[in-house]
């Protein structure tokens, strides 16, 4: 049983696969400036079963283009799409996040809740930044310490798992030095990871090891999330997700 596949069967079910919430994505929009705009061409990377994607067709006057790399993420996406009522604003492409197919300077923003990390945030807002047009927002989600000190077991966890984690202040100037202005930043509260998140991940625990047999690959995968959730449970002061929303700035970074 290969990774992914363990991956797609623990989330495949889910409303969203990361942190977050219907509340926040809407706030991050409000920050963004885009409602009053017309016609907009917006991508959200790393989209997963669509949690972010369909507020966006929602509150937006804008065709999405969703990508994840995982297509039977997107199938589901389309799916939901399609219920919703937005299937026909909503394009969804199976590609690699560090190898996107869009042109250059075609995308008004750039949205991508919980995903960025996979290829690192740095990288991630260097590489996007050339697909948005000048004056094009990017709109993140992204792991943050909340305080500038932190117990050392969750440092530890938590930089063995990302080694860019860090505090709002070394993210946005990240932003700033690879030709951004930050515009507008929030933090998820703790609803986003318990009650959105993690609760009803821990409910799928016992069907998804039933589907694998209890396999030892699977038994890893739930006493890592078990792990993570207790970590959060006993430390959510010190960290969250950081919503970063910044506006690309002149052409040279
Ligand atoms: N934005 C969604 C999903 C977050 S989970 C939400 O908030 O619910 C991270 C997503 O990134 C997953 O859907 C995963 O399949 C996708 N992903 C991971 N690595 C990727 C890569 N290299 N390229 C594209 N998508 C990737």
């Amino acid at each position: 049983m290969d990774d992914l596949k363990l991956l797609i069967d623990l989330h495949i079910t889910a409303d969203r696969q990361g942190p977050g919430g219907e509340a926040e994505t809407r706030r991050a929009v409000e920050l963004s400036g885009l409602s009053k705009r017309r016609n907009l061409r917006v991508a959200d990377i790393g989209c997963g079963t669509g949690a972010s994607t369909l507020v966006l067709a929602k509150t937006l006057d804008a065709n999405i283009v969703a990508v994840d790399f995982l297509s039977e993420f997107l199938d589901v996406l389309r799916s939901r799409a399609a219920r919703a009522g937005v299937a026909d604003r909503i394009e969804t492409v199976n590609a690699s996040m560090d190898a996107l197919p869009m042109e250059p300077g075609t995308l008004d923003a750039i949205w991508s809740e919980g995903a960025i990390y996979n290829m690192g945030f740095e990288n991630g807002v260097r590489q996007w930044r050339t697909l948005l047009k000048p004056g094009g927002v990017l709109a993140v989600s992204e792991l943050t310490w909340l305080t500038d000190g932190r117990p050392a077991e969750l440092e530890k966890h938590w930089r063995s798992q990302y080694a860019e984690v860090g505090t709002a202040s070394s993210k946005m100037a990240v932003l700033e030095r690879n030709g951004y202005t930050p515009i507008g930043y929030f933090t998820l509260a703790q609803h986003c990871w318990l009650d959105a998140y993690y609760l009803p991940m821990q409910k799928r625990f016992p069907d998804f090891l039933a589907m694998h047999e209890s396999d030892a690959a699977a038994q890893a995968v739930v006493a890592a999330e078990e792990l993570e959730i207790a970590l959060y449970a006993q430390h959510r002061d010190f960290v969250s997700y950081g919503y970063y929303i910044a506006r690309k700035t002149g052409d040279a970074p």
